[in-house]
């Protein structure tokens, strides 16, 4: 079994009044990330994972204070069509393995491999990967469905999921087209 894991997609990060608005380049992924949740709903549970934080968090000594748990900016943004069904893990740090029940979640569903997709690549994508991979389970990245702040950022984490982490990285369109033969 498979899953989609759509991280963090939430207001604070993709809209330009968001408490950490990445900008146009980070926001530039909602059509992908969208075409990629239409597609897979037919064949896989969607995942989504919420930064959620309390509003004393130590991880605003790195950040300023965002994605506080029940704030507007801590909803998902609308455009990519999540649905009520579709499952929600919040999490207080970068991984959304750490001190959640995405693991459980997972395994109650007999799901070993995890298609990615969201934001930041270099941080709460790479670091939900690096801990899917410690769990033993296969990772897909979907390249064109995530973005990270610049260029190095993007680059140097796509390079390290593919050659640390042992991730398969490929394009929507790809990712698409294995279906297709799946299905033929
Ligand atoms: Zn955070």
């Amino acid at each position: 079994m498979e899953a989609l894991i759509v991280v963090d997609m939430q207001k604070d990060f993709l809209e330009p009044e968001g408490k950490l608005y990445g900008g146009e380049r980070v926001r530039s992924v909602i059509p992908k990330v969208r075409e990629a949740i239409n597609f897979s709903r037919d064949f896989m549970p969607i995942i989504c994972t919420q930064d959620w934080h309390r509003k004393d968090d130590e991880e605003f000594s790195l950040w300023p204070p965002h994605c506080i748990e029940g704030s507007p900016g801590a909803e998902i943004v609308e455009e990519i069509g999540v649905k009520e069904e579709d499952i929600f893990v919040k999490k207080r740090r970068y991984s959304a393995f750490f001190s959640t029940d995405l693991d459980l979640i997972l395994r109650e569903k007999n799901i070993r491999k995890l298609w990615i997709c969201g934001v930041l690549t270099n941080i709460c994508v790479l670091h939900t990967i690096a801990d899917a991979r410690s769990l033993n389970y296969e990772v897909g990245l979907l390249k064109d469905c995530t973005e990270a702040l610049n260029d190095y950022d993007y680059k140097y984490a796509v390079h390290h999921i593919t050659n640390v982490l042992g991730a398969e990285v490929i394009t929507l369109e790809t990712f698409f087209s294995l279906r297709e033969e799946d299905v033929g």
